[in-house]
C-alpha cells in the first residue's frame, strides 16, 4: 500500500520558488494499492492524480473549505465516462454533500453546474460508502475541532491502519482529542495538521489548526510507527520547513512533501 501527498499546503496554493521543495498544492492524499484508489480531500493538488480506470476509486471529503475543495473540476477522469469515483464524508449525508459541492461549483462562483454535469460520481452517504468500500478497505470516522465542523478517518486495509486528522485543533475539545489519540494508537501512519507553531498558536486559537509541537507531543504517546505533518502554512518556506525538522521532529515524525510517496509493508 502506498501513500502520496499530492498537495501538503494549507488555505492557499502557493507556487513560488522558495516552496517548490515541499510543494505548493492545497491538500489532496491518495492511499492506493493494485486494487483500489482512496483519495481523501480534492485541494488543488487533486489535479495531478492519475485516476486509473481499471480499478474503483473512492474521494472522501474532510470538509468543504476551499483547500479541500478547489482542485475538484481540474481532474479530467472526473469527466471520463469509463470511471466511476464513489464520493463521500462523514460530515454530511448526501444530501448535504451534493448541496456543498453546488454551493461551490455553480454560477456566479463557477462557469458549471458541476453537479449536474454528468459527472463520474455517484454521490453517497457516508454508510453506503463504507459499504461500497468494504472489499478492498474499512473506513472510520470521528469528529475534529474545526470551525464548521470537519471529519478524521481511520482507515483499515488488511493490518494495517492510517489516521488522518486534516483539519483539526488540539488541545479545544478534550473528547474530539481523546477519540483521535484512541484511533492513532499504535496505527501505521497519522496524517496530522500542522499548520502552526505553538508561538504562532496564541493569536490564532479557534482558528481550527493544530502546531507542529503538538504533533512530536502525540507521536510520543499515540506511538503510530510515521507521522507526517501536512497543512503547511503558505506563508512556511522550505528553508523554514527544513529548519523546523532538524530542530524539532524525531525520526518517525516528518513534514510531508508534496509527490513523496510513502510505503507501508
Ligand atoms: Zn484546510
Ligand atoms: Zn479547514
Amino acid at each position: 500500500m502506498k501513500v502520496e501527498f499530492h498537495g501538503v499546503r494549507g488555505s492557499l496554493p502557493i507556487p513560488a520558488k522558495n516552496f517548490l521543495e515541499y510543494g505548493g498544492n492545497t491538500t489532496s492524499i491518495e492511499i492506493s494499492s493494485k486494487d483500489f484508489q482512496l483519495i481523501i480531500d480534492a485541494g488543488s493538488g487533486f489535479r495531478n492524480i492519475q485516476i486509473r480506470e481499471e480499478t474503483p476509486t473512492f474521494l472522501l471529503f474532510s470538509h468543504f473549505h476551499h483547500d479541500h475543495l478547489q482542485g475538484l473540476p481540474f481532474n479530467s477522469a472526473l469527466f471520463s465516462k469509463k470511471n466511476q469515483i464513489h464520493v463521500g464524508s462523514g460530515l454530511v449525508d448526501r444530501t448535504g454533500l451534493k448541496e456543498a459541492l453546488s454551493t461551490a461549483f455553480t454560477p456566479p462562483l463557477f462557469p458549471l453546474d458541476l453537479v449536474n454535469h454528468n459527472l463520474a460520481f455517484n454521490i453517497m452517504n457516508f454508510e453506503t460508502f463504507q459499504a461500497a468500500a468494504i472489499d478492498f478497505f474499512s473506513i472510520e470516522k470521528f469528529p475534529l475541532c474545526h470551525p464548521g465542523g470537519a471529519s478524521g478517518y481511520k482507515i483499515l486495509i488488511g493490518n494495517r491502519s492510517i489516521v488522518c486528522g486534516l483539519d483539526h485543533e488540539y488541545g479545544l475539545n478534550k473528547e474530539q482529542d481523546v477519540n483521535f489519540h484512541k484511533a492513532s494508537r499504535n496505527s501505521d501512519l497519522v496524517i496530522w495538521d500542522g499548520m502552526f507553531t505553538n508561538s504562532e498558536l496564541t493569536d490564532k486559537q479557534g482558528w481550527g489548526h493544530s502546531s507542529i509541537e503538538q504533533a512530536v507531543a502525540f507521536s510520543s504517546s499515540a506511538n503510530p510507527k510515521a507521522l507526517f505533518i501536512t497543512h503547511h502554512s503558505p506563508q512556511r518556506e522550505d528553508r523554514e520547513l527544513n529548519q523546523l525538522a532538524q530542530d524539532f521532529l524525531p525520526s518517525r515524525v516528518r513534514f510531508a512533501k508534496e509527490n513523496e510517496k510513502f510505503e507501508i509493508l
